[in-house]
C-alpha cells in the first residue's frame, strides 16, 4: 500500500518500484540535510530545479518501518472499532426472539415483542386508521392473539413516545390484561387521559414513570434504559433492551434536531456509549427511508410562521397534528408576537396543550387563551385560533367550520387557513375535499412549503444512527415494505453485511443470538376493527358486508314453501337494491323470480333436507345469475317461509 503511494505522489509510474529503495535513501539524504545553494542568476536556479526534479522522479523517500509498524496496528484499531462482533460473546447461549405484532408493511399500529425462554415486554401498544373501504371503522388495533398466548411470560409495557401510532390502543389491551407500564411522564400523562376515557382510571396504578439515561430491570431477563430522542411529539426516547444475549437499541420514531425547540438534543452520546460497549441489533425507524436531504429542525419553521403571521390581516386558523406540542408552541409564541390571542379549539388540541402545560413541558400564560365564544366579538387581527382537522377528518373543528357547521367559528373572506402538516398517506383527498369547502367559504389559504417539517430521520440521519449504534445485527422497522427496503440498502452502505440484516413483516418472530440471526415462525396477526362513536369492536363480518353492500349492492328474496314436500306456495318475490337504476328494477327483479320459480318448480320431493340449505341453494341460483349478468358478487338475503 505505501509503495503504491509512493508511485503515485512525484516519480514517474513504475510497474515495479521494489528496486527504488536502497537508491532513494542514498541520493535523497544529502539534500534533504544539506542547506539549499544560493542562486546567483535566475539560470543557475532553474537548472538546480531542472536537476532536483529529475533526481526526484527516478528516487522515492524512504519507508520508515516503524511508522509501518504504526499503520498496521491503526488498522488493527479500526478493525476492533467498526467490527462489533469481538464485542459480543460469542460462545453464550444466550438468545431472544423478535416478534412484531404491527407497525411492519404498513405505517402505524406499532407493537413489538421482546422475548426470552420465561419472559416477554411489550414495547409500544399503536393504532392506525382504516382504508377508506373500512365504512363505519375509525380505528384499527393490532391483533392480541398472540399476547393472549404468552400473557404469563409478559412482565411489562414499554413504551417510546405519546404518538396514537404508539400508544393508541393501550385502553384496548388493558380493557383484557394489564401489566406494568414503563414510559417517560408525558406518554404516561397522555395514556392516563385514554384510560380515563374508556372508565380505566384503575389502570393508572400500572404507571412506572421512569427517568431516561438510568437503566431499569424489568423481570429477570431485562434490562431497559430510556434515551431522549428528537421527534415531532415532546418527551421521546429510543431504548437500550439489555438481555443475557446482548443489548438491542429500539430507536422508536426519531430525527436528530441538533436545536430542538426546548433545547433537549438527542442522547448521541448514550447511543454512542452502547455503540462502543457492543450492540446485538438495531430496530431503527425506517419512515422516510427515501429522503436524501437531512430533516430540517423543528426551529426552522419559525421564519416562515412570522412570515405567514405579519401579513395575516384578519383571523389566523392554524391546524397541525394536536400531538405536536412544540409546533403548537411555536404558532402560539408567534400569535403573541403578533398582539393575537389564541383560541384552542377541537378536544385533543385542548387535552395535549393543557396536559404539557400541567407537566411544564411549555410555559405559557394563561391569559392569553380565549374561548371560543369571545371570538365573535373580538377583532379579527386579535384572533389566532389554533385547531384540529388537518388531516381534513370529517369529525374535526376545522372541517366543520369549512362547511359552515361549528357552534363558534363561522369562516370569513379575510380568514387566513395554515395547515403546518404534512398529509398522511390515504388523507390528500378529504384534505383537499376541505380546503375546497374552506375557499369556497372565501377563506385564503397560506401554502408556504416550509411551515412543516417532518418528524422523522432522513438517510443521513439514518447513517448517523446506524454509525454510533454499529450494530450486529440489523432489522430495519416501521414503514411500509419499500421503506424498510431503502433502510435496508443504507444499512449496507453502513458497514452491516446484508446477511445481518432482516426485512420482517408483522407476525415474523426472529431470534437473535450472539451468533445468529434467523426467522422461526409466524404468529398470528390482524386487525380488529374500532368505532370510536362508543369505543367498541365491530367484528371482521360486519366491515366485509358493508364493504359488499357498498361495492355490490344487496339483494332480498323471499319464497314461501309447504314444509313437507318443499313445494312452492307463492312465486318468489325479489328486491335489490344498488345494482341496477331504479327505471330497471322490475324487470332485473322479474328475471330473477322466474329463475326461482323455475328452480323450485323441479326441485323433487325430499331433495332440500330444511328450510336453510334451501336458502343457501336459491342464493347459489342467484349469485351465478348476476355474476354472469353484472359482473357482481351483491350481498344476498335469502329467506324461506315455511308453511
Ligand atoms: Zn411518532
Amino acid at each position: 500500500m505505501s509503495e503504491e503511494i509512493q508511485g503515485s505522489a512525484e516519480s514517474t509510474p513504475q510497474p515495479n518500484s521494489k528496486p527504488l529503495k536502497p537508491r532513494a535513501n542514498n541520493s535523497t539524504k544529502p539534500s534533504a540535510s544539506k542547506p539549499r545553494p544560493v542562486a546567483t542568476d535566475a539560470k543557475s536556479s532553474t537548472q538546480n530545479k531542472t536537476k532536483s526534479r529529475s533526481r526526484n522522479r527516478r528516487q522515492s523517500t524512504p519507508v520508515d518501518e516503524n511508522l509501518k509498524t504504526f499503520v498496521v496496528k491503526n488498522q488493527e484499531a479500526h478493525k476492533q472499532r467498526l467490527n462489533p462482533h469481538y464485542k459480543l460473546d460469542l460462545n453464550s447461549k444466550a438468545k431472544v426472539r423478535i416478534t412484531p405484532l404491527g407497525g411492519l408493511g404498513e405505517i402505524g399500529g406499532n407493537i413489538t415483542v421482546f422475548e426470552t425462554e420465561n419472559e416477554a415486554i411489550l414495547v409500544d401498544i399503536g393504532m392506525s386508521f382504516p382504508d377508506e373501504d373500512m365504512h363505519g371503522v375509525d380505528i384499527l388495533i393490532p391483533d392480541f392473539s398472540y399476547l393472549r398466548q404468552i400473557k404469563d411470560k409478559i412482565k411489562a409495557v414499554i413504551i417510546t413516545h405519546a404518538h396514537e401510532d404508539h400508544i393508541g390502543a393501550m385502553p384496548y389491551l388493558y380493557k383484557e390484561m394489564q401489566f406494568p407500564i414503563y414510559a417517560t411522564p408525558l406518554p404516561l400523562a397522555m395514556i392516563g387521559n385514554k384510560f380515563d376515557e374508556h372508565h380505566l382510571k384503575d389502570c393508572r396504578k400500572y404507571f412506572n414513570p421512569i427517568v431516561k439515561r438510568e437503566v431499569y430491570d424489568i423481570g429477570n431477563d431485562f434490562k431497559v434504559e430510556w434515551m431522549h430522542m428528537t421527534h415531532s411529539i415532546l418527551d421521546s426516547s429510543s431504548l437500550a433492551i439489555t438481555t443475557e444475549a446482548g443489548t438491542i437499541i429500539h430507536t422508536g420514531d426519531f430525527k436528530i434536531d441538533y436545536t430542538p425547540v426546548d433545547g433537549y438534543t438527542a442522547d448521541l452520546h448514550r447511543l454512542a456509549y452502547y455503540g462502543e460497549k457492543g450492540v446485538l441489533c438495531l430496530l431503527s425507524d425506517s419512515t422516510n427511508s427515501y429522503n436524501t436531504l437531512p430533516t430540517p429542525s423543528e426551529l426552522s419553521v419559525a421564519p416562515a410562521l412570522d412570515r405567514v403571521f405579519a401579513k395575516a390581516e384578519g383571523r389566523i386558523i392554524l391546524s397541525t397534528f394536536s400531538s405536536n406540542i412544540h409546533r403548537v408552541y411555536q404558532a402560539i409564541q408567534y400569535g403573541v408576537k403578533y398582539n393575537r390571542k389564541v383560541c384552542v379549539i377541537g378536544r385533543s388540541m385542548e387535552r395535549n396543550i393543557e396536559t404539557a402545560m400541567q407537566y411544564d413541558y411549555i410555559r405559557l400564560n394563561k391569559n392569553i387563551f380565549v374561548e371560543p365564544e369571545q371570538v365573535a366579538h373580538m377583532n379579527d387581527k386579535d384572533v389566532l385560533i389554533v385547531t384540529t382537522g388537518s388531516q381534513g377528518e370529517p369529525s374535526s373543528a376545522l372541517f366543520r367550520m369549512s362547511i359552515g357547521e361549528h357552534r363558534h367559528i363561522k369562516i370569513k373572506p379575510t380568514d387566513l387557513i395554515v395547515l403546518s402538516s404534512r398529509a398522511i398517506p390515504g388523507n390528500e383527498g378529504s384534505i383537499s375535499g376541505m380546503l375546497n369547502h374552506l375557499q369556497r367559504a372565501g377563506a385564503k389559504v397560506a401554502s408556504e412549503r416550509d411551515i412543516h417539517v417532518s418528524g422523522h430521520a432522513s438517510m443521513e440521519e439514518q447513517k448517523l444512527m446506524l454509525r454510533l449504534v454499529n450494530p450486529k445485527f440489523f432489522l430495519p422497522v416501521h414503514g411500509e415494505y419499500n421503506h424498510v427496503m431503502k433502510h435496508k440498502e443504507t444499512g449496507i452502505m453502513c458497514g452491516v453485511p446484508e446477511r445481518n440484516i432482516m426485512l420482517m413483516t408483522d407476525g415474523d418472530q426472529i431470534e437473535v443470538a450472539p451468533k445468529y440471526m434467523r426467522k422461526v415462525k409466524t404468529v398470528k396477526t390482524g386487525k380488529t376493527y374500532i368505532d370510536n362513536q362508543n369505543n367498541h369492536q365491530i367484528d371482521d363480518d360486519i366491515v366485509l358486508d358493508r364493504q359488499k353492500l357498498a361495492t355490490d349492492g344487496i339483494v332480498m328474496l323471499v319464497a314461501q314453501v309447504d314444509g313437507k314436500h318443499t313445494k312452492m306456495l307463492a312465486k318468489p318475490k325479489v328486491t335489490t337494491f344498488g345494482i341496477v337504476a331504479d327505471r330497471q328494477d322490475k324487470a332485473f327483479a322479474k328475471e330473477m323470480e322466474d329463475i326461482l320459480e323455475n328452480f323450485l318448480m323441479h326441485v323433487k320431493e325430499g331433495q332440500i333436507e330444511n328450510p336453510r340449505a334451501l336458502e343457501n341453494d336459491l342464493r347459489q341460483i342467484i349469485r351465478k345469475h348476476i355474476f354472469r349478468k353484472m359482473k357482481k358478487y351483491p350481498l344476498i338475503v335469502p329467506h324461506v317461509l315455511v308453511s
